[in-house]
């Protein structure tokens, strides 16, 4: 059996809000990654399979990498059918807002949600949430949202309910957000939840392989090319900095998610501690940062940044040149010495 992480109390508001509501629409955060697109998807599921009708209305598109998820084609991408996006929120009755912590992680569309009139319910394992949900469950010890999604569902009693669909959904989302069980994942529980997973009929080794191992031959070679010729590494600091300029990236023909995964690859060295990867995008730079142990690149990136995330991965927006943000990083380091 899984330990029991999530209140009593908070199970009962959900479970009411649940029986209230029909029109539910299911929300992630900006720029959704597999744990965003893998709790909305699983939720997704469940909850057309207790016969609500479903929405999942993303800021921005979701990744290629993550098409493989049934009912991917269904997810509605604010950015780019807003009218419908605020169609669907403003008429909905009740709200999921899923792997984000604060309104300005939707982006553009946070306005939209904090009007709606639906009631909230907010499921996230980031830290330091902001009361704007009526029911908040935040548990920023969960490995993934998806994680804690599974333990949300098994408290409300619907653990027959979870299809395989669903649970192809979560996997991925648990997956992706401990890289592949390889940070942040020593809580025995975990596997407990696999297990389980597993015994709904999911192919994990499959999930491996398409969510976290596809990649173009032009993406292969933009990854070789990022680490062989723009790999810095900072001894004294241990750290690392890969930039990408828009050039670069265009040589390459740059697809979105292309570099997931790049900022780890100066952490194999046991002399780097953290690494950071600034991506240059129309109107900003996109910060990945990673670190091992106790340092905290949250904290530089929200600092920094304008940006957040957890201990051992976080990102931002930083809003200047790539020039710019690189004298910034030189700075940081100047000051940790
Ligand atoms: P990634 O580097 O994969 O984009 O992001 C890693 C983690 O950092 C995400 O799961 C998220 O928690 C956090 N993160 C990334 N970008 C931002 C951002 O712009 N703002 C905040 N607050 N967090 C971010
Ligand atoms: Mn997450």
């Amino acid at each position: 059996m899984i330990n029991r992480v999530v209140s009593g109390k908070e199970i009962k508001g959900l479970a009411k809000l649940l029986s209230e509501s029909n029109k539910i629409v299911i929300t992630c955060h900006v720029s959704p990654d597999g744990d965003a697109v893998g709790s909305s998807l699983g939720l997704y599921h469940l909850l057309v399979d207790l016969g609500k009708d479903v929405k999942i209305v993303t800021p921005d598109a979701p990744p290629q990498s993550l098409k493989f998820l049934n009912s991917w084609n269904e997810i509605v991408s604010y950015a780019r059918y807003t009218d419908f996006g605020n169609k669907l929120l403003d008429s909905a009755d009740l709200i999921f807002c899923l792997d984000y912590n604060a309104l300005y992680r939707v982006d553009r569309m946070s306005e939209a949600l904090r009007k709606s009139s639906a009631r909230k319910v907010m499921i996230d394992h980031h830290l330091q949430p902001e009361y704007f949900c009526d029911v908040t469950i935040s548990y920023p010890n969960m490995s993934s949202t998806c994680e804690l999604l599974f333990r949300v569902l098994c408290e409300l009693g619907l653990y027959e309910e979870i299809s395989s669909v669903s649970a192809e959904c979560i996997y991925a989302g648990m997956m992706t957000d401990t890289g592949n069980f390889s940070y942040n994942s020593n809580d025995p529980n975990i596997y407990i939840i696999i297990s389980e997973l597993l015994k709904k009929g999911i192919n994990k080794d499959k999930i491996y392989q398409l969510a976290m191992n596809t990649k173009s031959a032009d993406a292969i070679r933009l990854n070789g090319y990022a680490v062989s010729e723009k790999m810095q590494i900072f001894p004294e600091s241990k750290a690392a900095l890969i930039t990408l300029t828009r050039e670069e990236l265009e040589k390459y023909n740059y697809q979105k998610g292309d570099t997931e995964g790049l900022v780890n690859m100066p952490l194999s060295d046991p002399d780097v501690v953290w690494s950071c990867y600034m991506r240059e995008e129309e109107g900003y730079i996109k910060i990945s940062a990673r670190s091992k142990g106790h340092f905290a690149v949250n904290q530089i990136c929200e600092l920094y940044f304008g940006g957040g995330g957890h201990r051992n991965a976080a990102g931002g927006e930083f809003r200047g040149t790539l020039d710019e943000a690189i004298v910034t990083f030189k700075n940081i380091l100047a000051q940790k010495e």
